[in-house]
């Protein structure tokens, strides 16, 4: 496991329970708000929240896939992990964003689409994600790429191909288990913090200051895709947009 130096300690093991007890209850995204496994519906629920997630309750394990069953259009498709990776990119970043954004971007991806997995949101249809980005994470394939880039479609795909490759396997956890990596795309100097837009809260989700103006696009939670593409243009790596994002969480690659 690697761990980001300086990131990882701002916790005391003594009060790491207390914040989870008090940071998983209510906490519910709207793509992980029909997810819980159903174990976890009939945990107590702390607080009377909505959604809670108990403390006791089974924690997504960091664990990879090495295929992934992608519901699109009512179908599963089976394709390695990596290559949905790289589908997902492409559809939720424009490609001409620097390499260090499309590299954050890429293990904003494999952590929400393994968390997303391992809550079993598509287990009905035998599915593990869905295609949808009201659901799950958009998706794309090469062939409506090429026709998308047309002339560019060589570079293009080399390029979110190597963004990809860069951070192969690597997920962001907190307190060992994967965390929701949930993105957006712009905010307005600052992101929003999960507890004002889904009530409970989240440790990693707070509101953070954002190199951006445009104006806030999106839930405004997690990493905002805007404030990657100026952070990398200040000449932030991948690993330093996502620790500005994700206050507090590691990059691991997984086992
Ligand atoms: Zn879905």
């Amino acid at each position: 496991m690697k761990r980001w130096a300086g990131l990882e300690v701002w916790l005391g093991m003594g009060c790491v329970a207390a914040v989870f007890l008090v940071g998983l209850v209510g906490f519910a995204p709207p793509s992980a708000a029909a997810v819980l496994p159903p174990a976890a519906k009939t945990e107590k629920r702390i607080f009377g929240a909505p959604q809670t997630r108990a403390a006791e309750a089974s924690p997504i394990p960091v664990e990879g896939k090495d295929v992934l069953r992608v519901v699109v259009d009512g179908a599963v498709t089976e394709m390695p992990l990596e290559d949905y990776i790289y589908g997902v990119v492409a559809a939720e970043m424009p490609a001409a964003f620097p390499d260090a954004a499309l590299e954050a971007q890429a293990v904003a991806a494999r952590t929400y689409a393994l968390y997303q997995s391992a809550a079993g949101k598509h287990a009905d249809v035998g599915g593990d994600v869905c295609g949808e980005s009201t659901c799950c994470q958009a998706f794309i394939t090469q062939d409506e790429l090429d026709a998308r880039w047309g002339g560019d479609a060589a570079f293009y795909t080399q390029k979110l191909r190597a963004a990809v490759a860069a951070t192969r396997g690597e997920v962001l956890t907190y307190d060992g288990e994967l965390a929701a990596a949930v993105y957006h795309a712009s905010s307005d100097g600052s992101t929003r913090s999960a507890a004002e837009v889904w009530g409970g809260s989240q440790p990693y989700l707070t509101a953070v200051d954002t190199p951006e103006e445009t104006g806030q696009k999106g839930h405004g939670v997690g990493m905002s895709q805007r404030g990657a593409q100026a952070l990398a243009q200040q000449g932030a790596d991948y690993r330093e947009i996502l620790a500005h994002y994700y206050s507090g969480v590691e990059l691991t690659t997984l086992p």
